[in-house]
């Protein structure tokens, strides 16, 4: 038998999450090489300006002093900053802890940092290189340079970071349609960034402003600049595609004007902005398994959700660490009892696709159902009174529920997991709040849901139903 522990890995994509899992796997040993499709200075991944807001579950994933400086260079968001059609303006926090916020962040900036991490921590980049083809059993991947000529760079491992429209994992299923399915949709909704003067806005919060079908959007940012978008659903004219009922751009000042009046005189050229290009699409892409033989897919390559619940990188962070602790954990075992690079590679992206991909599939969902939060639900007087009540039920009886979102971004319960928790506990409080005045019965509606989920969850599987994250000072 040859015994080796698996050496070297071959990370296709130097994005936010090839980097982030070349230091993680760099903290081992392994020798780590990225290859780029992109030059050296175009810098910014995937070339998206927006800003990506980071929580706890992400944020965990990565090695302590990546977070320190994360939080040096990010924006804390504690809260959403609801503008209401009438002028009013409300906040909702976004959790109960101190660590229950968001670390909104340009994209730019954390690519910048990971890839110095990266770099730091002994990865290798190489710049240029455009993945073309895998052969997943060797594993390899065959690369085209900028001079047009390809060769094929081997390593015991070879993982997919290159993003959601990857070459890795759309080889896989080129060559092994059997072994590998992928879905690929595109949603109505697209959006568009704005530029708008908000200077004196309050920088501690999302600034939400809903309105339907549709939301505008605005991030703080550290230099006190605002990152503002516009989700919208979108329509095409067949010569191009703009936002709906939004063709030109009176029609796109007219909507800003009448929609979001407060803040129209701060985004003075909005309509000649968004006239002169087309929206962004929003897609998903869903895939399983997240493996074959030794090629294995790790964040937006495996999964490409829509943006609405601000955890696309979050889990492509969760992937990353995932993989590196399951490779940590073989790579002892191999070294104590034996074994080939091939059968730990093997093992080691099967156990981590059993894990991730239920995972991703549930986010994809749960990112899908948050459009009707932000686009309508925070304006919402009754969803308010229930969403009121959450909190409290959580306040007062933590051990019994913890609301979705909270499960979503500020735990580590698996996001399937999380999932079906909300489902359970939604369809008692539910039955609970039907045909009932939920902001004046909140006590009764908590005692009823005590009684009867408490004794139900001390039958079926105590401590399971929340995770609450500890304070932390
Ligand atoms: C509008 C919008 C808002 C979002 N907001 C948030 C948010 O607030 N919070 C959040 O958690 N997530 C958010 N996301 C999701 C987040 O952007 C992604 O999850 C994240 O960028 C995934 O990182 P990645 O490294 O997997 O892929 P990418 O960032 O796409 O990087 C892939 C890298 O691979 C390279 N590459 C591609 N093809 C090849 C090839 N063939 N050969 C070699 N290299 C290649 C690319 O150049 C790039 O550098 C948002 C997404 C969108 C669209």
């Amino acid at each position: 038998m040859t015994e080796l522990a698996m050496r070297s890995v071959v990370i296709i994509g130097a994005g936010p999450v090839g980097c982030a899992l070349a230091t993680l796997l760099r903290r081992q040993g392994l020798e780590v090489d990225l290859f780029e499709r992109q030059a050296e200075s175009s810098g910014t991944g995937s070339g998206h300006s927006f800003n990506l807001t980071l929580t706890s579950r992400g944020l965990d994933c990565l090695p302590r002093s990546v977070k320190r400086r994360l939080y040096l260079q990010g924006s804390v968001l504690a809260k959403r900053i609801i503008h209401h059609r009438d002028g009013a303006i409300s906040t909702q926090a976004y959790g109960t802890m101190d660590n229950h916020h968001l670390l909104s962040i340009p994209r730019g900036v954390l690519q910048d940092l990971l890839r110095d991490q990266a770099l730091r921590a002994g990865a290798r980049i190489h710049y240029g290189q455009q993945c073309i083809d895998v052969d997943t059993a060797r594993p390899s991947a065959l690369l085209r340079d900028r001079d047009g000529s390809s060769t094929w760079v081997t390593g015991d491992l070879l993982v997919g970071c290159d993003g959601a429209n990857s070459a890795v994992r759309d080889a896989i299923v080129a060559a092994h349609p059997n072994d590998m399915w992928m879905t690929r949709d595109t949603i109505a909704h697209g959006y568009a960034e704005i530029n708008m003067d908000y200077r004196d806005a309050d920088p501690t919060g999302m600034h939400l402003w809903p309105r339907g079908d549709h939301f505008l959007q605005a991030q703080p940012n550290r230099d006190q600049t605002f990152t503002t978008s516009l989700f919208k659903p979108t329509a095409s004219d067949g010569a191009r595609r703009h936002f709906s009922d939004l063709p030109s751009a009176t029609a796109i000042s007219d909507y800003c004007a009448t929609q979001f009046p407060d803040v129209f005189g701060r985004m003075s050229a909005v309509g000649e902005e968004l006239a002169g290009r087309s929206p962004g699409r929003l897609r998903i892409i869903n895939c399983a398994p997240y493996h074959h033989r030794r090629a294995v897919l790790v964040g937006d390559a495996a999964h490409a959700v829509v943006p609405f619940f601000g955890q696309g990188i979050n889990c492509s962070f969760e992937d990353a660490a995932t993989l590196a602790s399951l490779l940590e954990k073989f790579q002892a075992a191999v070294r104590a009892e034996g074994g080939t690079v091939a059968s730990v590679g093997e093992v080691v992206v099967d156990e981590y696709s059993a894990v991730r991909v239920k995972a991703g599939h549930a986010l994809a969902e749960l990112s899908l159902q948050n459009l009707a939060e932000l686009s309508d639900h925070v304006n919402d007087p009754r969803f308010l009174a229930r969403r009121a009540l959450e909190r409290r039920l959580h306040e007062l009886r933590p051990e019994l529920y913890t609301p979705l979102y909270q499960l979503v971004a500020f735990t580590h319960m698996p996001y399937d997991a999380a999932q079906r928790v909300h489902q359970e506990t939604s369809a008692v409080l539910d039955s609970l709040c039907r045909g009932r005045d939920v902001r004046a019965e909140q006590d009764a509606i908590i005692a009823e849901f005590a009684e009867l989920y408490g004794s139900a969850a001390q039958l079926a599987s105590p401590g399971q139903l929340t995770t609450p994250a500890k304070r932390t000072g």
